[in-house]
């Protein structure tokens, strides 16, 4: 079967990967010069600096049915992870923090309230049990027969009471999960930020999920992270690729999907150049796929869904060579991977209402990530690179919520914005501006422009609300990757099981391929 990729995604990569090992003809197409979309690592800043362009916490690859099948082949083609102790802390005015670290009793020292700190046992101990059943429900095909299988397998592990209390889970928003579980408001903050990793401010139904897996995965595996940069996946990939006849061909873009009596017989690049195929699977967001499809196929609701899709609220990067750590107030986080900022609900909550009425928020989320702890490769001896992601931005701006900036292009006022973002964090770690040797600022727009599945900065390539997650991503009926178009698939952070580095779509459709 001769399968033609468009983009190098992860879930292209993935799909294409598994595809080769069987034995297929595999070309994949990306519009860039370099493959691997938003798992890349470059030197933004300066020489012998190398910063995750994107995504930095590479557990769900590490996790994932793709990594488990495949790990000795791709360590053969080079992939190698650096595991990280302490994944993640959140710090407070005064210096004060919470951090989760593999050491138990390290991470308990950090939560002063006797109760928080049975709550935090006694969730630990029940971890193993309800992530089971939950990853056999987040890795299920969507449709009738997958979700029967992974039901009868949750109901078997938990019993009736035990489903029913993961079915409120998943249906719980992250502010329903924290203040049900923990007393202290510092935790209630800290674990319903990952709520905001995806696009769940602390009210919205289906949110609290990923802060409960983060939260005691992080406690009882650590995370990973790549050696040298995350794109250490994205370079085995391509590896594997090749080593089986495959073609990774960058600076190829496609502009159209060829479609014949709704079957699909290629693609053709901009350019003019035309490429048969007999399957064409396309790591590409629901807008762009409808674009190459010319606008529509013979299913109305199909077509009339990926109008609808829904994108999330941007993201903004900031990308920092330091000439050391920052010096946090609390000496004790330049020892953790990510240091949340975002103190209480309330400023979470804030953060995403300014948003979403596309005001720049006065005072973002933030996600600051500190590689360079555990890989010291990544930058030149001693010094050091900071990754840090401001959650959630407006891709058009209508204001100010601090009213300060005045422009309302993001060309005009992303590094004045950066430098708020700077000004912040040196509230909890004084001093940081005299420690920047470079730094490169990627507004949400520059986001897409690069890859024009992050519509409007959306690092997810689509909101994960209910509405639109599981049996409903991208479209009901079509969770599953196929389309109307006979040999036409669709994977990506789009398609269930959704954004992150896990290449859950990627996987399944390619297994699933005739
Ligand atoms: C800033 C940021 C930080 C993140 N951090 C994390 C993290 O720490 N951990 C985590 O698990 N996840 C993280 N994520 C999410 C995760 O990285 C993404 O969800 C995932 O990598 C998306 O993969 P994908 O397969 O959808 O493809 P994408 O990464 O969207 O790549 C698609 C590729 O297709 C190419 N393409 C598009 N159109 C065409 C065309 N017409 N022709 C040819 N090529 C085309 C694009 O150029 C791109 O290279 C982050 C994302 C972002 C943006």
């Amino acid at each position: 079967m001769n399968v033609i990729v468009i983009g190098s995604g992860i879930n292209g990569l993935v799909s294409a990967a598994e595809l080769a090992l069987k034995g297929h003809a595999v070309t994949v197409l990306e519009r860039l010069d370099r493959p691997g979309g938003a798992v890349r690592t470059e030197a933004l800043t300066l020489p012998g600096f190398r910063h995750d362009v994107a995504a930095m916490n590479l557990s769900m690859f590490a996790g994932s049915g793709f990594h488990k099948t495949h790990a000795a082949t791709l360590a053969t083609h080079g992939l190698e992870f650096v595991p990280v102790n302490r994944p993640f802390a959140s710090v407070f005015p005064g210096g004060d923090y919470f951090g989760v670290s593999m050491d138990l009793q390290e991470t308990l020292a950090t939560i002063p309230d006797p109760d928080d700190q049975a709550a935090w046992k006694a969730g630990l101990e029940a971890f193993p049990g309800k992530a089971g059943a939950l990853v056999s429900l987040l890795s299920a095909r969507m449709t009738k027969g997958g979700l029967t299988k992974a039901g009868w397998q949750v109901l078997r592990s938990q019993g009736v009471e035990g489903t029913l209390d993961l079915l409120k889970l998943l249906v719980s928003s992250p502010r329903n999960w924290v203040e049900q579980t923990f007393r202290d408001p510092r935790l209630h903050a800290a674990l319903a930020t990952w709520g905001l990793h995806l696009d769940f401010a602390p009210d919205i139904s289906g949110g609290a999920i990923f802060p409960f897996l983060e939260s005691f995965a992080g406690q009882a595996m650590g995370m990973v992270i790549g050696k040298g940069g995350a794109d250490t996946v994205t370079r085995a990939l391509v590896k594997v690729i090749e080593s089986r006849g495959g073609q990774v061909r960058c600076s190829a873009e496609v502009t159209r999907i060829d479609v014949q009596a709704g079957v699909v017989k290629g693609v053709v690049l901009a350019g003019g150049e035309s490429l048969p195929a007999d399957r064409v699977i396309a790591n590409v967001a629901p807008g762009l796929l409808m674009r190459l499809l010319s606008g529509q196929t013979t299913d109305r609701r199909f077509d009339r869904g990926m109008k609808d899709f829904r994108h999330a609220p941007g993201t903004m990067m900031i990308h920092l060579a330091l000439s050391d750590l920052p010096n946090w107030q609390a000496g004790a986080l330049r020892k953790f991977a990510y240091v949340h900022i975002g103190p209480t609900l309330n400023d979470l909550s804030r953060t995403y209402q300014q948003a979403m009425a596309g005001l720049l928020p006065d005072a973002p989320v933030l996600v600051v990530g500190q590689p360079t702890v555990f890989d010291p490769s990544r930058a030149p001896e001693g010094q050091h690179t900071l990754w840090v992601q401001v959650r959630c931005l407006p891709a058009e701006i209508r204001g100010d919520a601090a009213g300060q900036i005045q422009g309302r292009h993001w060309a005009d006022i992303k590094e004045a914005y950066a430098d708020r973002v700077i000004a912040q964090i040196e509230q909890y770690a004084p001093g940081l501006a005299g420690q920047v040797l470079g730094r490169h600022v990627v507004s949400p727009l520059d986001l897409e422009a690069e890859n024009p599945n992050l519509v409007g900065g959306d690092q997810v390539c689509g909101s994960h609300h209910l509405s639109q997650n599981f049996l409903f991503r991208p479209v009901r009926g079509f969770a599953d990757g196929h389309t109307p178009v006979k040999g036409l698939f669709m994977v990506g952070a789009a398609v269930w099981p959704g954004g992150g580095t896990g290449a859950g779509s990627g996987f399944m459709v390619a297994q699933d391929l005739r």
